[in-house]
């Protein structure tokens, strides 16, 4: 790995695999929460956060219907992003 920085190397790969919010899915709510297009529709956050994560059937994809406003509700947010097996939801943060 010769000239290789294997720290930016992972940095990188990690970039490419996590939520990006450019790629987000048309009708999510705006904040801080948001599901990217990388969704392959497992049904995983909408099992854990029903009230937050809601299935466009138009689309096939999940889409963030609602954001939460309470500390309980972003670590159920939160848990449903950790669970996302291909690491499509974000959060950004910030109420963009
Ligand atoms: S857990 Fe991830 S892949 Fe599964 S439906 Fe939700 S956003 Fe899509």
């Amino acid at each position: 790995m010769k000239g290789l920085d294997l720290a930016v190397l992972l940095e990188k790969l990690n970039e490419e695999i996590m939520a990006n919010k450019a790629n987000k899915t048309l009708k999510n709510i705006s904040g801080r929460f948001y599901v990217d297009d990388q969704c392959i529709d497992c049904d995983l956050c909408r099992a854990i956060a029903p009230d937050f994560f809601t299935r466009d059937h138009d689309n096939g994809y999940s889409i963030v219907t609602c954001q939460p406003s309470t500390p309980e509700e972003e670590e159920l947010c939160r848990e449903a992003m950790r669970s996302c097996p291909v690491e499509a939801i974000g959060d950004d943060g910030d109420d963009d």
